[in-house]
This record gives structure tokens, sequence and C-alpha cells, in this order.
């Protein structure tokens, strides 16, 4: 039987905070191998990445690669059940689900058609060349998130006498929103894919960062001015958050 291409040998160095990829056959199945080197680590660890359907190994500067293989060989099937459990890749073309304020919607392509991306009943129509579907589906998710952010976080920011200086609507993956000192709020553009009270939440907390740049009671008494939905909407993005990275 052949062997699987040794991947010792096609290992990229990895330099100092650098990012490699590789496919591993391990006893509990093959799987996506993201190797990082950080130089803030102080050991060897193994975590999930829902977008990138990968296990992340995150090696501190001495420690080798054979290190990483160990503790990825000792929690071979903790891992293989995590990314098993990782729900399916969307991409966006015809025929996919999108939840749009967490109602689906599906994308539709109409080759014959001209006028980019618009809605239409319960569908997303999409014209031009199907390889253009999916940068132009997002691209329209982007400026759908901004229509429903901005006027929200407005009324928001009104309510408790500040001012939103600028919003940014990003892709981050490790977190859904942000607030900068000069009162500029970032949100990923995915935050339109869940319900409406969810997004408000996520809306609410950063508009009470302009007045509290921390996580105090004062902040989160002005997070509980704002919106109603606070416990429910954090129960949702942890339960169904890692999904949303699984789009596009
Ligand atoms: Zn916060």
């Amino acid at each position: 039987m052949p062997r699987p291409p040794s991947s010792r040998t096609a290992f990229p160095l990895l330099t100092t905070q650098s990012t490699a990829r590789e496919t591993l056959p391990l006893e509990d199945g093959v799987m996506e191998v993201e190797w990082r080197r950080s130089p803030r680590a102080r050991r060897v660890t193994l975590r999930i990445d829902p977008a990138a359907g990968a296990v992340v190994v995150t090696l501190p500067p001495r420690a080798g690669r054979s290190q990483g293989i160990a503790l990825l060989r000792a929690h071979s099937s903790w891992v293989a059940e995590r990314l098993a459990a990782l729900s399916p890749r969307v991409p966006f073309a015809d025929g996919a689900l999108v939840p749009l304020l967490g109602r689906p919607y599906a994308i539709r392509h109409c080759p014959g058609e001209v006028g980019g991306v618009w809605l239409e009943g319960e569908e997303i129509h999409v014209s031009g060349e199907a390889a253009f579907v999916p940068r132009r589906v997002t691209a329209w998710l982007r400026e759908h998130a901004r229509a429903e952010i901005a006027p929200r976080a407005t009324i928001h920011a009104g309510r408790i006498g500040r001012r939103v200086a600028r919003i940014s609507i990003k892709d981050q993956r490790s977190r859904w929103a942000s607030c900068a000192p000069d009162g500029t709020l970032a949100f990923s553009w995915r935050l339109v894919l869940t319900p409406s009270w969810v997004l408000d939440y996520v809306i609410a907390h950063e508009v009470a960062h302009l007045a509290e740049m921390n996580h105090g009671p004062r902040f989160w008494a002005a997070v509980a001015h704002l919106t109603p939905h606070t416990e429910a909407a954090k129960g949702w993005l942890a339960a169904h958050g890692p999904r949303l990275l699984r789009y596009g």
C-alpha cells in the first residue's frame, strides 16, 4: 500500500507568527491541521477553528512539530469529534439557503438578467456569471449589514446621549464586533445572518461602550437600558455563532 505523502517534507517552515496548513492522517481520520507559531504561547495548544474547518495547533517559540503531533495524537478522537460536529460549509451558490436576519432566503442565480443582487420574495437573486456569485452575495450582505446596523446604532447612541463616529463592516472571525476609542464601531457582516433581536443586542453592546469602555456594572446597566435581549442573545451566539462562520 502506498504511504500517504510525507507531510514532513511538504511541511512549510514555520517562522515567527507564521501559519501553515496541511492535511494529516491520524488514528481517528484525516484532519485539516493549521499550524501556528506564537511568540506569546507558553505551551502547545489545540483549538477548533470553525471558519477554517480545521484544528489549530499553536506552538510556543521553542516547541517542535513533534510536540504538536504528540498532542494531536493524544486528543485525536476529541479533535475528530469536534470537526465532525461542525456545520457543513454553505458556499454562496445557486440554491444555497442564507438566513437573513434569521429567516431563510434561497440564492437564485439569474445569469440572463442584469442588476447585480436583489431580493425577490424569499429569494436573493444574483445576476452575472456563476463564478462571481459568491463575491456578489458577500458584497451585498455587507451592504445589507450596514443598512441594518447603522440606523439602529444611531438610535441606541441617542438614547444614552452618545454619538457613533463611524460604522465599519468587517469579516473579523475572532469577534463579532468592537468599539474603538475614537467612537468607531466595527461589526462582522455575518451578524446580518442572526435574528433581529440578536443583532440588536450586539449593536447595543458596542454602543454602550461609547459610554463605558469596560465590562463593569455601569456598562451592563447601559446595555440593559438599550435592549432586553442580553442573556438570550449571548446564549444564541454561543450556540449558533460558529455556524455563521461556515457561510460563504
Ligand atoms: Zn464589550
